[in-house]
C-alpha cells in the first residue's frame, strides 16, 4: 500500500470523540470503525503550491509567488515546478 500522510493530532482528538460518543450510548466502537476514522483522515500535502507573476523586471521575467525567485523564460517553455524552491506551478 503506498504511504500516505495523515495529521496524528487531529486524529488523535477524532478517535477520541468518537469512544466518548460511544460510551455516551453504552457501547464500545470496534476495530472496524477505528480503521475506518484512520482511512477517512485527511491526507496531509506538504507540496508547495505557487504560480508565477509575470515581470517587467529584467527585461521580461516571472517571479516564483512562493519563494519571490526572478527567472527569465522563453514564454513557449514556463517550466511548471520553480527550480528554486520546488513549487509546484498549479496555484
Ligand atoms: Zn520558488
Amino acid at each position: 500500500m503506498e504511504q500516505r500522510l495523515i495529521d496524528a493530532n487531529m486524529l488523535h482528538d477524532h478517535i477520541s470523540a468518537v469512544f466518548d460518543t460511544w460510551a455516551n450510548h453504552g457501547q464500545m466502537p470496534d476495530k472496524e470503525l477505528i480503521l475506518m476514522c484512520i482511512d477517512n483522515a485527511p491526507t496531509v500535502d506538504l507540496a508547495r503550491h505557487g504560480h508565477w507573476i509575470e515581470s517587467k523586471v529584467n527585461g521580461h521575467s516571472y517571479f516564483c509567488s512562493h519563494c519571490w525567485t526572478n527567472f527569465r523564460f522563453d514564454p513557449d517553455h514556463i517550466p511548471d515546478t520553480c527550480g528554486v524552491c520546488g513549487a509546484k506551478m498549479d496555484e
